[in-house]
């Protein structure tokens, strides 16, 4: 069923049974995925787990990553413990830098992904723009080794599942193809609460929910549309908010017809985290000018100072 998709993606096509051979030879595989992950990381993460957990039961297939709370009801990361020359392969993550936990330590590594492929870190690279998100394209992973019928179970399919819910802002956004509905379709078949899933995914507390009305208040716009607003340690304080808390209210103002693009910067112990987005206009290429990266309508980038922030806004406002 997946066949013309599976040899569509050239990486996947030329790569997947490289790769299966490749974790025939290992008795121990670690998988990471990138830092502060989301659903689709942490999704993808632990479903691929659970099939070669399922394919090769005599394996040690181990999960790692700082756990992240809001997502622990996905499933936990496991405790690292010292491994000899484990194969290891890296989902959802563009960058050597952006991988939670050290490459170092695999014999081999595989890069599995759906960013713009910028930096090819793996021995092998399945990496597919076109994919929604990187769950997605481990499921095609799983149907090219022929195991979405007998290996894909209740856990594996659930985690998929909110992945691609996760990337996809619930099927709305517009990396949502026929592909991603025919595999949401498939996983669909199997046996778990969708919609608590989705209930946990958005819950919030009242500080978060609070949180809103600053940000609501506390925006700027510029006449062609780059909206921005500027989060300090003060305010995370006083909403009694993680960066990772406050953050996740960035897609709250794509509502705002007059928002083309919309950053929100929090600022962070060393840092200042923008996670930026766009309606139509590619912004991953300003992105990346100001060191960070991303989709082309979805990016993110680290930034060491306010002035630099106006640089941004600038960059972005040039865009339109
Ligand atoms: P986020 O806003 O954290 O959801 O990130 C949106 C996209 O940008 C994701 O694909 C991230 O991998 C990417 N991204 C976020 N921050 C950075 C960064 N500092 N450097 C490179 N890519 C980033």
């Amino acid at each position: 069923m997946f066949t013309e998709y599976i040899n569509h993606y050239t990486s996947l096509r030329e790569n997947y049974k490289k790769l299966l051979n490749m974790i025939n030879s290992y008795d121990e595989i670690i998988i990471m995925r990138h830092l502060r992950p989301d659903p689709d990381a942490i999704g993808s993460q632990l479903a691929l787990k659970e099939i070669l957990k399922c394919v090769f039961p005599n394996k040690k297939v181990t999960a790692l990553g700082e756990s992240e709370a809001s997502l622990e009801f996905l499933g936990k990361m496991d405790t690292a413990t010292s491994v000899e020359q484990p194969l290891l392969i890296v989902v959802d993550t563009a960058g050597v830098g952006r991988i939670d936990g050290d490459i170092s330590v695999g014999d081999k590594v595989v890069k599995i992904d759906h960013h713009p492929n910028h930096e090819p870190y793996g021995d092998i690279n399945i990496v597919e723009t076109g994919v929604s998100s990187t769950s997605e394209l481990i499921f095609l992973l799983a149907s090219a080794w022929g195991f979405d019928n007998d290996y894909i179970n209740d856990v594996s399919a659930r985690l998929l599942f909110s992945g691609i819910v996760g990337d996809t802002g619930r099927f709305l956004f517009n990396n949502t193809s026929t592909l991603t509905l025919k595999v949401a379709s498939e996983l669909r078949k199997f046996d778990f609460d969708a919609a608590q899933d989705m209930t946990e995914m958005n819950k919030q507390s009242l500080d978060q929910f609070k949180f809103k009305g600053y940000l609501i208040n506390n925006f700027e716009m510029t006449d062609k549309g780059v909206l921005h607003v500027w989060v300090p340690r003060s305010v995370l304080s006083d909403y009694e908010l993680t960066s990772n808390e406050a953050s996740m209210h960035v897609n709250i103002y794509r509502e705002i017809d007059e928002a083309k693009i919309w950053f929100m910067a929090v600022e962070e112990a060393d840092n200042i985290r923008v996670r930026v987005r766009s309606k139509e206009t590619v912004i991953n290429d300003v992105a990346e000018s100001f060191g960070g990266g991303g989709h082309p309508l979805a990016s993110g980038v680290s930034i060491a100072s306010y002035e630099e922030l106006q640089l941004l806004i600038e960059a972005l406002d040039s865009k339109l």
